[in-house]
């Protein structure tokens, strides 16, 4: 177990390398985050020890645990944010990348505790427009970076996108286009971001293709998760 995680975390590094390559882009531009969701803490402890020191989570309650054995890791959280869940966000979290409302904005504002550095914050866009996932569309996009941008203790960052699933890379990229796209766009109106969060396991290469600064990568490090969530 702890020789295949670092294995799988050494080939994704590795990966990450070769697509920067092949796409003309620098590796050090490309940021890896472990999402640990559904893992035990063992798997974490195994990541860490292989040098990784970025995790994301996706749920509060499985979160808590992973925060309590390992605070001192760089946690991001990459889920839905219901506002009843701000507080640990804003209390024991360095990034959120799911930010899709103002109230969300807000509270965080409020609950970051001073002597902490300002929380990093990504937009999340919803740019397949499904009525089903959270994120902004395209329009709200700027609503919302006035918002992080007028708040002290957020620093707005960039932005997240999961797009459709799609398993050919020519589609894949056709999304991942538009959300890069609208990155630059956010830029040349005058935001100072320098985070693109798109791809995980299995769209990868078409992010990096089309510019992603932080791909969000589990199963292909850890494994197949836990559906029940965190398990030991
Ligand atoms: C679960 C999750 C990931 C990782 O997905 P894999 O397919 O396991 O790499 C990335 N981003 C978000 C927002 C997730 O919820």
């Amino acid at each position: 177990m702890q020789t295949v995680i670092c294995e799988r975390l050494e080939a994704i590094r590795q990966r990450i390398r070769d697509l920067a390559t092949e796409y003309g882009r620098e590796a050090e531009s490309i940021r890896l985050l472990a999402v640990s969701k559904g893992q035990p803490l063992g798997a974490i402890e195994q990541a860490r020890q292989a040098g990784q020191l970025a995790f994301g989570e996706s749920y509060i309650n499985e979160a808590k645990l992973a925060l309590a054995a390992f605070p001192d890791l760089d946690w991001h959280f990459i889920g839905p944010l219901q506002s009843n869940k701000t507080r640990v966000v804003a209390e024991q979290f360095t990034w959120v990348h799911s930010i899709d409302r103002v109230k969300i904005v807000q509270r965080l504002q409020r609950q970051r505790p001073a002597e902490l550095a300002p929380l990093n914050v990504c937009i999340q866009l919803n740019v397949d427009d499904e009525s089903s996932k959270s994120g902004v569309s395209p329009d709200e996009l700027a609503t919302l970076a006035d918002a992080v941008s007028a708040s002290s203790r957020l620093c707005l960052r960039g932005i997240m996108a999961i797009p459709r699933p799609a398993s050919d890379l020519s589609q894949q990229r056709h999304s991942l286009a538009r959300v890069a796209q609208h990155y630059q766009q956010l830029k040349s109106d005058g935001y100072p971001l320098d985070t693109l969060s798109m791809g995980m396991s299995g769209d990868m290469e078409a992010a990096i293709a089309e510019g992603s600064t932080l791909v969000r990568v589990g199963s292909a490090i850890f494994g197949p998760r836990s559906r029940a969530g965190r398990v030991g």
